[in-house]
């Protein structure tokens, strides 16, 4: 085991909500329009700090893909799953890139709103308590 490493990254990031370590940047996200079982998810062209599970094939709405789970390199939180590799020709391109669930993640500039800004983001009108 090599001692722990952390990439610092310039620019705006997303960071891990557990630890804060520096995840991916905001110039990195190729689609926020994913969606895991928990709710949103970002894709990313490359993430930092993190390391990988088993591969493993997982059934997607859109088809089948060869995936590893990953996870924050200093804390161990779960934070999303990177494409391996991607059955159906059409989504070939997701392969290599990781998707990050949002609500593992924190963005620039945000502190506790975010349960606020996800609201507004899905459009949602149900404001109840
Ligand atoms: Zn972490």
């Amino acid at each position: 085991m090599g001692r722990l490493f952390l990439v610092n990254l310039e620019g705006k990031s997303y960071s891990c909500r557990h630890c804060n370590t520096n995840i991916a940047l905001c110039s990195d996200v190729v689609s926020k329009s994913f969606q895991s079982r928990h709710g949103k998810a970002y894709l990313f062209r490359k993430v930092a700090n993190v390391y990988a599970g088993e591969k493993e094939d997982r059934m997607m709405m859109t088809g089948m893909h060869t995936v590893v789970d990953i996870y924050c390199v200093k804390c161990g939180s779960y934070l999303g799953w990177r494409y391996e590799f991607a059955f159906e020709k059409s989504q070939k391109y997701k392969e290599g890139k990781s998707v990050l669930e949002r609500y593992k993640v924190c963005g620039p500039d945000e502190n506790n709103y975010l349960v606020v800004a996800q609201e507004v983001e899905a459009g949602e009108t149900d404001t109840d308590e």
